[in-house]
């Protein structure tokens, strides 16, 4: 009998550029990397002023055509509207401009229509800038879905630092979600023989430890932390690339965060509900949770349901539920099955609740 092979797909960024005032540099980028004229920037209606006219303006001083479009909430139908409006134009590859939500759309587009994607962040607010992920509402799922990987990444810190630092306060949440995400993987190999890849595990997590020892400079919002969160979530969407799944970088931290979105969606970002998701499954996971909730306070971010706008009772169901959330996916969470009086135990003694 011949041995079976299971073919491993890694779909990776070929060019990140990361530096000071790069925002002229996106038009070289667009040629180095060898894509079609049109080009299709599609960016939020801040984002446009933020850096979508910037773009435009490199671009065609490079002379590529350029149309423009803005795209409102990650729904299906706008994916669908921008996907249009890229086929009608005949663009040749799409440019995402914008805090996370903007890119999700873009990458979804362009993965559908088959054409490339350089993605341009505005804020380090999530992982999903270089993963080959996009969060969409109206899929019935609230979690990520296959796209693709960007082809470039374009990050500008002079934007970055402009940024509101709740937002790099979320990102770092995201990013410290790994030191769970990666026990829950392992945990899923050991328990059901579950694919596990020790490299784009090691990414994930040397990422979260890096976040972690510069947490009070990401915290004061000094340039020298905000671009090793950076370079952190870009790790961590490579990490995913590799991995061929989601797994390093999302475990039961982001199915109580995902959770919590069904119940109450819109409460708070997501890197604000898997750090404090992260406290709680690190007790779980007999991790040191106190570390963890430490970091993320020293980075400015939520460590209690207060911090992300959650009564008791939502905590409470949020845990209770999270494992339904996405069945397949075994974490911790499988292990220790907690009614509501475990979950409110958990989330009193790590301090999530008082
Ligand atoms: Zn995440």
């Amino acid at each position: 009998m011949l041995k079976q092979t299971h073919a491993h797909r890694m779909q990776l960024p070929r060019e990140v550029v990361v530096g000071d005032g790069t925002i002229d540099e996106i038009g070289a980028l667009y040629t180095r990397l060898s894509l079609n004229s049109p080009a299709l920037v599609v960016s939020g209606p801040r984002t446009y002023d933020v850096a979508g006219r910037e773009v435009v303006r490199s671009l065609s001083e490079e002379g590529v055509a350029v149309f423009t479009a803005i795209a409102h909430e990650p729904t299906l139908d706008e994916v669908r509207r921008i996907e249009e409006i890229a086929r009608s134009k005949g663009v040749g590859a799409i440019v995402g401009v914008g805090g996370g939500s903007k890119i999700d759309v873009a990458k979804l587009a362009a993965s559908e229509l088959g054409v490339p994607l350089i993605s341009v962040p505005t804020a380090a607010s999530h992982d999903g800038i270089s993963s080959p992920f996009a969060s969409i509402k109206g899929l019935n799922r609230p979690y990520s879905v296959r796209a693709q990987a960007p082809v470039g990444v374009l990050v500008d810190m002079d934007i970055i630092a402009e940024s509101p630092p709740r937002l790099a306060a979320s990102g770092c949440g995201d990013v410290i979600a790994k030191f769970t995400a990666v026990r829950d993987w392992r945990l899923a190999h050991e328990r059901n023989g579950e694919y596990y890849g020790d490299y784009a595990a090691s990414l994930a997590l040397m990422s979260a430890r890096l976040v972690a020892r510069n947490a009070d400079r990401i915290g004061s919002g000094s340039r020298e932390g905000l671009r090793v969160l950076m370079e952190a979530l870009i790790s961590c969407g490579v990490a995913m690339s590799i991995a061929g799944s989601s797994r390093p970088c999302s475990g039961s931290e982001h199915l109580f965060s995902h959770a919590l979105d069904l119940i109450r969606p819109g409460g708070a970002l997501h890197g604000e509900q898997c750090g404090v998701g992260a406290i709680m499954m690190a007790k779980l996971h007999r991790l040191k949770w106190r570390k963890i909730r430490g970091v993320l306070a020293k980075a400015g971010a939520p460590v209690d349901a207060d911090g992300i706008a959650a009564t008791p009772e939502q905590v409470i169901e949020a845990l209770v539920t999270a494992p339904r959330v996405r069945p397949e996916r075994y974490t911790i969470l499988n292990e220790t099955r907690l009614d509501a009086r475990a979950a409110e135990e958990l989330a009193r003694s790590t301090g999530v609740l008082r």
